[in-house]
């Protein structure tokens, strides 16, 4: 790790490493639930929740990539295994075993509300005491919300169209 990179963080960190760690087993776990759900989705609105499952797939991964990145710069070893990842996860995964779209919208919104709350607490720890992962982790919950907010508006769509 570069000298002026380890001696500008003011906390352990290898609590910063564990927290990334633990980050990354629920992005990929988002990653296959959002890339898995936009493969069997079935019903209402269709080829729109296809789109808006896949695109946030690719978020998720982009987001899991960024982890990975600070974790090596930080001298961490990301998650190798991933039978890690069901260990280290804290949203989990919710197979998609029903294809009913608003049941697949309503278990992706369940995983972005965790991950929203799980990247917000963890901005409280880094605050004042490592920016640059703090500000990794705000570009991430920023595509969070907006992720929230897409679902939430399918949701939206498809009550309306039922009236
Ligand atoms: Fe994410
Ligand atoms: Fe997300
Ligand atoms: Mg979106």
């Amino acid at each position: 790790m570069g000298k002026q990179t380890k001696a500008i963080i003011k906390m352990d960190v290898k609590t910063v490493i564990k927290e990334l760690n633990k980050a990354l087993a629920d992005e990929f776990l988002a990653a296959y639930q959002y890339w898995i759900g936009s493969k069997v989705v079935k019903g209402f609105f269709r080829k729109t929740v296809q789109e808006e499952l896949a695109e946030h797939a690719n978020d998720e991964f982009r987001h899991a990539q960024m982890l990975t990145d600070r974790i090596i710069q930080l001298d961490g070893t990301p998650i190798l295994d991933p039978k890690d990842w069901y260990k280290l996860t804290t949203c989990g995964f919710i197979p998609p075993k029903d294809p009913n779209s608003i049941k697949i919208l309503n278990q992706n919104l369940k995983g972005e509300r965790c991950a929203i709350g799980i990247y917000n607490n963890l901005l409280k720890k880094l605050k004042d005491k490592d920016g640059e992962t703090f500000h990794i982790v705000c570009h991430i919950l920023r595509e969070e919300l907006k992720h929230e907010n897409d679902l939430e508006a399918i949701l939206e769509d498809i009550e309306l169209s039922k009236k």
